[in-house]
């Protein structure tokens, strides 16, 4: 018995589906963020209830909401994370206003509702609905909404993992990225991160004889930089299987037809991955997010040198962002590119993060299987590696095994990939509806 049991889940959906109506209206594009109203308007929420917020502000308007529902302390805490910014818009190329959240076609339309004010909507239901069960939970239930996620989430999750790590420690955290349907040859995955890659920021420097642009040089500072790209762009760095994305592979072709079947697993080949990829891939989105998925990769973004037409700089620079798998170091990715580009040009260090993993056969992942077969029978859950990273680079830190998994049943037709940070991003609304109940039953296992 469940302390849901009772519940009156078309209510409890309309409720959430106002929480979420407004968090869009709230224009938390970052930058500059100005999260705060929205820290507040979830606080004022648990507050009516009689929960006890906390608002934990990072800088001026820049608001991460806290809230804790006591448990009997059985077992360690439970974290359900959401960040409260969202990313630009191009408001002119949306079919409906961004920040309207208006209701039509059977989606809520708007930035944030599915990265992932959707997420915050959903845990704060599952919060409000939790305090009014009067249950003992056997863990704490923890809600953290923050700030500054799509910049890194240096004035939100990191920010509170490094002043305030005692109100989030927790076993288990459920955030970004994962629980979204995606439809393959007919069969339905529910992907659920597990691991993300890290980063390793790098500035390339090349040197070379300044000179006057009327005489050839081909040994100047911009050609040998554009020399080092180009063996960027085409060589790739070698392939390095990861435990989460060989079970990943592996659980994927055993569910697809023939070629798929066979396809998928010779991926971990490294001999034939390339070939297949580039050859044999018909999507080449697809073909390039599993490249990412197999090898670190670097990809040259911001490049520098010259002033003028007409004088040949002794200078050239790029910046190369670099994203490492789980087990890879900042010096075996350096070490990489090295065997790419050579020993002439400096390599400087600007930024890092370390990769994260949790462990791809996490007992968690059964609940959300068995949960996900009653809802939607069928359905195969793989674990997922995410090319990019969340806010749980931070949360790992406090040793909190994180999963993406902020669950929305997709259409078949809904583009998950083109939703994010895309024009016209929406959430169907009995999409919506599966996720507040999916991620409700899933609190429940673990609390009781
Ligand atoms: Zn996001």
């Amino acid at each position: 018995m469940g302390f849901f049991e009772g519940v009156k889940w078309d209510l409890a959906c309309a409720e959430a589906e106002r929480h979420l109506t407004r968090l869009i209206q709230f224009k938390t594009v970052n930058p500059p963020g100005d999260e705060l109203p929205a820290a507040e308007y979830l606080a004022e929420a648990l507050r009516r209830d009689g929960l006890e917020p906390e608002i934990i502000a990072s800088a001026p308007g820049r608001g991460n909401m806290v809230c804790r529902l006591k448990g009997t302390g059985e077992k360690p805490p439970l974290l359900l994370n959401g960040h409260l910014d969202v990313v630009p818009v191009e408001e002119s190329q949306w079919k409906y206003p961004p920040f309207s959240a208006t209701k039509a076609e059977g989606y809520i339309w708007g930035r944030g509702a599915v990265d992932m004010k959707h997420m915050v909507a959903m845990s704060l239901t599952v919060m409000l609905l939790a305090k009014r069960s009067g249950a003992k939970l056997k863990r704490d239930l923890i809600f953290a909404a923050v700030a500054d996620e799509e910049a890194g989430g240096a004035m939100g999750a990191g920010f509170l993992v490094q002043n305030h790590p005692d109100k989030l420690k927790a076993e288990y955290g459920l955030g970004e990225m994962g629980g979204f349907s995606m439809t393959m040859a007919g069969q339905t995955f529910y992907p659920v991160q597990v691991a993300e890659k890290g980063i390793c920021w790098v500035r390339l420097t090349a040197t070379g004889e300044p000179g006057h642009g009327s005489i050839p040089n081909p040994e100047s500072a911009p050609i040998k930089l554009a020399c080092a790209l180009r063996k960027l762009g085409h060589l790739k760095l070698p392939q390095h299987n990861t435990p989460v994305v060989e079970t990943f592979l592996r659980r994927l072709s055993k569910h697809q037809p023939f070629p798929n079947s066979v396809v998928l697993k010779l991926l971990l080949k490294p001999s034939l991955s390339s070939f297949i990829l580039e050859k044999l891939f018909p999507d080449p989105a697809l073909a390039t997010t599993f490249w990412a998925m197999l090898r670190n990769t670097a990809n040259p973004t911001v490049l520098r040198a010259g002033e003028k037409t007409n004088v040949i700089p002794s200078v050239a620079t790029a910046e190369v962002d670099g994203r490492l798998l789980p087990g890879q170091t900042k010096e075996s990715f350096l070490a990489e590119v090295r065997a790419v580009i050579g020993d002439d040009l400096k390599i400087e260090v600007l930024n890092e993060l370390t990769p994260t993993s949790a462990d791809p056969n996490d007992p968690i992942l059964d609940l959300i299987a068995q949960l996900i077969e009653k809802r939607d029978p069928g359905a195969v859950v793989i674990p997922n590696l995410v090319p990019g990273f969340t806010d749980a680079t931070h949360y790992s830190k406090l040793g909190i095994k994180c999963f993406g998994f902020s669950p929305v049943k997709l259409n078949p037709e809904d583009n998950f990939k083109a939703l994010f940070h895309g024009h016209n991003e929406r959430i169907p609304i009995t999409g919506f509806h599966f996720g507040v109940r999916l991620l409700a039953e899933l609190v429940e296992v673990l609390a009781t």
